[in-house]
C-alpha cells in the first residue's frame, strides 16, 4: 500500500471536491496505475510562494505521504470536453514538481484523474528532481 500526497490547485479548491482523483486512486487508474494500493496520506492546496510549497510537501511527507501527486487540473486544462497537457491551474508545475522532489525526497508525480489522451504521468526522481520513469 502506498501512501499518496495529493496536491490541489487552488482555482479548483471549492469547484471539485476531488472526486474523480479519489475514485481513480482507489481504482488504480489513471495517474494512480501501477500501485498495489494507494491510500490517501493528505491533501493541500498549492500556494502561490514556492517556498511555502515546500513546507506544505514536507508536512505531507511528515504525515505519511511517500508520493506526491499533482492533481491533473494543476498541469492540463480542458477544452471541447478533453483534456489536455498545459494550461492547467499551476504555473511551471514541472519545474515546482522538480523542486518538491528534490527538496522532499519524494517521488513527485504530475497525474490525477483524467489524463490528457496519450499522455504519460511525468515522474520526478526523488532527491534529484530529475524526470525518471519509476516511483
Ligand atoms: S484533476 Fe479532476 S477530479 Fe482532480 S481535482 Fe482536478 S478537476 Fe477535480
Amino acid at each position: 500500500m502506498t501512501k499518496i500526497g495529493l496536491l490541489r490547485c487552488p482555482q479548483n479548491e471549492t469547484k471539485c471536491p476531488l472526486t474523480s482523483c479519489l475514485k481513480t486512486m482507489k481504482d488504480g487508474t489513471e495517474g494512480f496505475a501501477g500501485y498495489e494500493g494507494a491510500e490517501l496520506a493528505g491533501v493541500f492546496t498549492l500556494a502561490e510562494s514556492r517556498d511555502r510549497n515546500v513546507e506544505l510537501a514536507r508536512i505531507l511527507k511528515a504525515k505519511g505521504a511517500e508520493v506526491l501527486h499533482m492533481v491533473t487540473c494543476g498541469f492540463a486544462g480542458k477544452q471541447n470536453g478533453k483534456w489536455y497537457a498545459g494550461n492547467g491551474f499551476i504555473e511551471g508545475p514541472q519545474q515546482l514538481m522538480s523542486d518538491l522532489a528534490r527538496e522532499t525526497g519524494l517521488p513527485c508525480v504530475l497525474g490525477g484523474a483524467h489524463l490528457p489522451e496519450g499522455y504519460t504521468p511525468i515522474i520526478f526522481g526523488p532527491g534529484t528532481g530529475e524526470p525518471t520513469d519509476r516511483i
